[in-house]
């Protein structure tokens, strides 16, 4: 329950503007019945907001009373959001406008897991390029969204885990940020971003529940559930790289044996060539240090070899979202991270899998598809999620954001 008159003046400020945004142009008349709030109470909320570069006045509309009330338009160039990929061996860093659309970007190889001081140093350094380069200023950017290749534990849902990020024990990513960069920061799982990123912007806009899967170095999973993010009552919800798929299967870093990960992210791939080359497997591969793209190229030039990882490694996948279909029933799949790079070669076994091991009604209510946002998905999902908690979460602060003093 609402009951402090600020309360409800800011509450009535983050809905009035958010819906300013959502539509893009919109009318006071049209705010007020979907808001179920008086013209009165409306006019004096956008008398607010009018004053900011936030919105403005903009042409007029015919109405059936006769009167052409002006209509209110979003500027969605008026701030910046950054947002951070921080994979598990690389860096994508965005700066992006307030309408999801990229202003600049930087992507690099980065050993992330292992370097907590280097890596916090490289984000800022990265962070403050891409804010220069799209223009923005500290008072014009609204803050800093980072993506961890990690499930976030503890009470409140900021600790890194222990067990997948153990050199960063005792590093706290979000003060050090918030600290160098004088932002708000905002830190979430990776897959949840990717998962995020779809939602507001991607192949997602359409449905209430999906999934995206990332398959990179580690494979996690974003819920959107109900049109919100699954995090469970621990944080860990959406962890299907840790989900079973051969019991005598490899061993994975999460301890247990023949997780989804262990037989389909990318040390798995590799080493799955390597075994192959091992053996005296002709292939375009042999003699070279490989990577999950030098996989992907010899595949696509018809190279036997990496094609059968490749197709191993699609089947896997979907013996592992069959069973999430017939849990969940979200209505879509996006699959993103290195490995989806392979495209259809992944794809095709992929759904075959899917057709012959799900619950047959939840499979046809199914799409799953490749990420329309590719590489950058994540990166654009961080940034999306400074917008997504300065508007949509409550006590989050809207002043502030609308006075441009974040
Ligand atoms: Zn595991």
């Amino acid at each position: 329950m609402i009951s402090d008159p600020n309360d409800v003046r800011e509450n009535n400020l983050r809905m009035v503007l958010d819906m300013i945004r959502e539509a893009g142009t919109i009318s006071r008349v049209d705010i007020a019945r979907a808001a179920q709030l008086s013209r009165s109470t409306i006019t004096n909320v956008v008398n607010e907001l009018l004053p900011t570069d936030l919105i403005h006045e903009s042409g007029t509309v015919s109405s059936v009373v006769g009167r052409r009330p002006i209509l209110l338009e979003f500027n969605y160039d008026a701030r910046a959001l950054l947002g951070v990929d921080m994979g598990a061996s690389h860096l994508t860093v965005v700066a992006m406008n307030l309408g999801g659309r990229v202003l600049a970007i930087r992507r690099e190889s980065f050993p992330v897991l292992t370097n907590p001081d280097q890596s916090i140093a490289e984000i800022q350094r990265l962070l403050r390029e891409v804010q220069a380069e799209a223009g923005y200023d500290q008072e014009k950017t609204w803050g800093i969204g980072i993506a961890v290749p990690s499930p976030l534990e503890g009470e409140k849902l900021d600790r890194l885990s222990p067990i997948i990020m153990s050199h960063w024990i005792g590093v706290d990513l979000k003060r050090e940020i918030r600290a160098a960069m004088r932002l708000p920061v905002f830190v979430d799982n990776d897959a949840n971003m990717g998962a995020l990123a779809e939602k507001w912007w991607g192949h997602g806009r359409e449905v209430h529940n999906l999934a995206f899967i990332k398959v990179a170095t580690g494979v996690g999973c974003g819920l959107i559930i109900n049109d919100t993010i699954y995090r469970g009552e621990g944080g860990t919800a959406g962890e299907i790289g840790h989900t079973s798929i051969d019991v005598n299967g490899p061993l994975c870093r999460c301890g247990l044996r023949g997780c989804l990960e262990a037989m389909t992210g990318v040390p798995a791939i590799l080493a799955a060539v390597q075994a192959e080359l091992d053996n005296g497997r002709p292939s375009l591969l042999a003699g070279k240090a490989v990577t999950v793209a030098d996989v992907v190229a010899a595949a696509r030039a018809g190279d036997p070899m990496p094609i059968e990882v490749i197709q191993r490694a699609g089947r896997y996948l979907g013996l592992a979202i069959a069973n999430l279909l017939n849990l969940v029933n979200p209505g879509l799949i996006v699959l993103g991270g290195s490995v989806t790079e392979a495209g259809d070669m992944l794809l095709s076994p992929l759904r075959q899998t899917v057709r012959e091991r799900s619950f047959a009604k939840s499979n046809a209510e199914a799409t799953i598809t490749m990420s329309r946002l590719g590489e950058d998905a994540v990166a654009v999902g961080a940034a999306t999620l400074v917008i997504q908690q300065l508007l949509h979460v409550p006590g989050m602060p809207i002043l502030q954001v609308i006075g441009g003093k974040m």
